[in-house]
């Protein structure tokens, strides 16, 4: 989404998402010294001369800034977004971000970089500041899961409610119940203690079902966001409730399904989605549930289709005997090619990569040949590249995300990089 954002449509929504996210993290970590880095958000229907004079304006503004380095800063970083905009007659479609300021690299050495970002959804706010970091907070929130679901579970004793969120569970709150048990007591007459029963537990249903509609309701943009509700429980509490009318009517007709779940309290959420997955067909958590389970069934399988580890699955995408090639969204690592200036010697090597600092600063060694220093020749992000030998032999490309419990198993048992193979290899 940096200006080869045109290159990117064609990438499916997972992998525009990793490289958003991505490039996120690596303004974040920059830092100014003083407060001296511009973030300006221009929405679509904005003029582009109306935002020119108020930087003008800023501009002049800053000879009441006491620092002169500050102030120098501030001034080479207005100029630099000032003979940008030029190009634009109109803002992009969906608006732009333009961050810019002299920022910390390496030691205290200092640098001015200027980054438009052409955003995934339309900016809906023009927005002028200047802080010691970048303000990213609009962007951040195009991130947020657009679709969410309801969940709730409940037996007589006790209910929990909660939100799926993409592919996390997200537990709210829940509630027990007074309900007495189906035995009375002594000298209770019959009758009066199953009307006291049907009292309380009517009381509970309705507890449960305005606490519940309460918390769904809240969520932000409900009626555009708000996907459905699923239910679980057992027979015939579940339907006894649904039927009772004890949602929010608003809530009540967004009712998914009801389900079987043995637990009612926390964990019984989880259980639900599990239980639930055909009514959550095209959810993007089922679908990488669904590839998860795949490979690790075929894991377990004494003659099953499966690798992991960069190496090994390197070596099967090489050779062509990947069906589906399985990537965490966690992973934040370059493939280098490091090559030696005097002898032509040269060398691929994987390395992690933190956001805020470069793999220049990365001590490569000297060459086994002839001992002169290396060098990187080139540099591309683990997935990229990863992504890029998959597509040579048609291999399908999975990038998961690390919200739910396969997910993170993927990244932090299998190293993020995982295969479900075409026939058995020996690599
Ligand atoms: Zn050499």
């Amino acid at each position: 989404m940096t200006e080869n954002a045109e290159n990117m449509v064609e990438m499916d929504s997972a992998r525009l998402r990793y490289e958003f996210k991505k490039m996120l993290e690596r303004l974040e970590a920059k830092q100014g010294s003083g407060t001296e880095l511009i973030s300006l958000y221009i929405p679509p229907d904005k003029q582009i001369y109306d935002v020119t004079a108020q930087l003008r304006d800023e501009f002049g503004q800053c000879s009441n800034i006491k620092s002169k380095q500050t102030r120098t800063n501030v001034q080479s970083a207005i100029s630099s977004i000032l003979s940008r905009l030029k190009y634009f007659k109109t803002p992009p479609e969906r608006g732009m971000a333009i961050f810019c300021g002299t920022v910390s690299t390496v030691g205290d050495r200092t640098d001015l970089e200027c980054e438009i970002v052409y955003p995934p959804e339309p900016i809906n706010l023009y927005m002028y500041r200047c802080s010691s970091n970048f303000e990213l907070e609009p962007l951040k929130e195009m991130l947020e899961e657009k679709e969410v679901y309801g969940l709730l579970v409940i037996d007589r004793r006790e209910a929990y409610w909660g939100f799926l969120r993409g592919n996390r569970i997200e537990p709210v709150n829940g509630a027990t119940s007074m309900v007495p048990g189906k035995q009375r007591k002594g000298g209770q007459s019959s009758v009066r203690f199953q009307r006291l029963r049907l009292i309380a537990i009517n009381e509970f249903y309705k507890k449960v079902g305005d606490r519940s509609s309460e918390a769904f309701l809240a969520e932000k943009d409900f009626f555009q966001r708000f996907q459905g509700l699923l239910i679980g429980g057992p027979s015939p509490t579940k339907e006894e409730f649904n039927e009772g009318g004890y949602l929010h009517h608003e809530v009540q007709k967004r009712v998914l399904g009801l389900f079987d779940v043995a637990y009612t309290n926390e964990s019984g959420l989880a259980e639900l989605v599990d239980n639930a997955q055909d009514a959550l067909k095209g959810v993007e958590v089922i679908k990488e549930k669904e590839v998860m389970n795949h490979f690790l069934k075929e894991l377990v399988k004494d003659d099953g289709v499966a690798a992991y580890g960069e190496e090994s699955v390197r070596k099967n995408l090489e050779h062509g005997s990947v069906d589906t090639l399985i990537l965490s969204d966690r992973l934040r690592e370059s493939r280098l090619k490091i090559m030696c200036g005097n002898c032509g010697y040269s060398e691929e090597k994987t390395v992690k990569t933190e956001p805020g600092k470069t793999t220049k600063d990365i001590d490569l060694g000297n060459c086994p040949k002839c001992s002169s220093p290396l060098q990187i020749e080139e540099e591309v992000d683990i997935i990229e590249e990863m992504t890029t030998l998959a597509d040579q032999s048609g291999t399908k490309v999975e990038i998961i995300s690390d919200d739910f419990e396969e997910g993170s198993m993927l990244y932090s048992a299998f190293g993020g990089i995982a295969a479900v193979l075409r026939y058995r290899t020996g690599y």
